[in-house]
């Protein structure tokens, strides 16, 4: 009996060393210093994803931090090849987007798919609090695809033509209309501000791993890359 308290008490003591010991490296251990807005993108999951994000006040629209954010925002969709992103895709719940398809965007299809999907240049386009409005209610089926679900594409009937408000960078008020392509990238942005992801409104037959002939023909060994250099 007096053998087994022994037992107990230096167990209890180990654990209280123990136990001191990993608070005490925990002081020194460098805690994970990733913060958003982040330089990579938020994937499916994310709960910033399925935020209904907060509109930027007034005051704080030309303020460094936007500014930062939106900086951040063009840098990473260029870092990553998009043509849109919305700030939760950086992990900031705000009513930001931006969108561009420049020449680059346009090498990846062939002229005739360009024509088919109505593809036209859009310079770069920075939008705070947007809002936007049906123009045109005939609706387009084509695959999208979107960074925060790296790998996969999937149809998805949009709006031909709408038109957005909103406030640029240096918080003039800006208006564009939009149709065809550039119409479908601001539906897919603006969803983002709602917490809608495309899988939400795709048609889910044709949901497809983009990748999926290579794995096929490479034994299954590929991988898809959530970080871009
Ligand atoms: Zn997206």
């Amino acid at each position: 009996m007096r053998m087994f308290l022994n037992t107990r008490r230096s167990f209890s003591t180990t654990r209280k060393v123990a136990s001191f010991a990993k608070w005490y490296r925990g002081l020194w251990r460098s805690k994970p210093a990733n913060e958003p807005p982040y330089d990579h993108i938020t994937q499916v999951g994310d709960p910033v994803l399925r935020l209904k994000a907060t509109p930027v006040p007034l005051d704080a629209i030309t303020s460094p931090e936007v500014k930062f954010l939106v900086q951040r925002m063009v840098d990473v969709m260029r870092k990553y090849d998009g043509v849109g992103l919305a700030a939760p895709q950086i992990g900031i719940s705000l009513r930001v987007l931006v969108m561009g398809f420049d020449e680059k965007s346009k090498k990846e299809y062939t002229e005739s798919e360009r024509k088919i999907k109505g593809m036209k240049t859009l310079p770069l386009t920075v939008l705070i609090n947007p809002e936007m409005k049906i123009k045109n209610y005939d609706k387009i089926c084509f695959p999208e695809a979107c960074m925060s679900v790296r790998g996969y594409s999937a149809e998805v009937t949009r709006y031909a033509e709408v038109s957005l408000t909103g406030f640029d960078e240096t918080g003039v008020s800006r208006q564009l209309t939009l149709e065809g392509w550039n119409a479908r990238i601001a539906q897919h942005e603006m969803d983002h501000l709602n917490g809608i992801v495309y899988t939400d409104v795709m048609n889910p037959k044709t949901f497809t791993c983009t990748c999926w002939e290579a794995v096929n023909r490479h034994h299954g060994r590929v991988r898809i890359s959530f970080h871009q250099k």
